[in-house]
């Protein structure tokens, strides 16, 4: 896996910040000047098949790397993105989380057709979730 190969420094990559948890580095394509990735060292897919724990260690780098982010590129905004599964857009199947730094001029959009629920199609959305996360607990 090529993210495990960055963490473990078998291939050089711009890491910006690690700890005993993450590492987070440029990405070798960015959308934008300054597009950073932060990935668990350990080997997880994504966050489903993360404790909490990890996957709170995950993001618990995001605020001190998106104050470096704004100061470093001087972006306007950015968004943070985690890809799961290809049908999401995920090719490395090593869990990371996108920082991408936005500017009003950036040309990049992003634009996702939000839909509806025909009638009474939310209710039953809702008493799936609340069955399915009740029986986990
Ligand atoms: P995904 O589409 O899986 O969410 O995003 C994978 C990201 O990893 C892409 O933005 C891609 O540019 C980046 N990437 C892929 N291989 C490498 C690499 O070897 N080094 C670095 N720094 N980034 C990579
Ligand atoms: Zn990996």
């Amino acid at each position: 896996c090529i993210f495990c190969k960055i963490a473990a420094k078998e291939i050089p990559a711009g890491i910006i910040h690690e700890d005993e948890s993450c590492v987070a580095f440029l990405d070798v394509s960015p959308l934008a000047e300054g597009h950073v990735l932060v990935i668990p060292r350990e080997h997880r897919v994504s966050p489903v098949d993360m404790s909490p724990a990890e996957c709170g260690a995950l993001f618990l780098s995001v605020p001190k790397l998106s104050r470096a982010l704004i100061e470093v590129t001087g972006a306007e905004g950015f968004n943070v993105l985690l890809n799961s599964g290809r049908v999401s857009g995920q090719v490395v199947m090593h869990a990371h989380v996108h920082l991408i730094p936005r500017r009003s001029d950036d040309g990049l959009g992003y634009r996702w057709n939000a839909g509806e629920y025909p009638a009474g199609r939310d209710a039953e959305v809702l008493e799936a979730y609340r069955k399915v996360l009740a029986d986990q607990r």
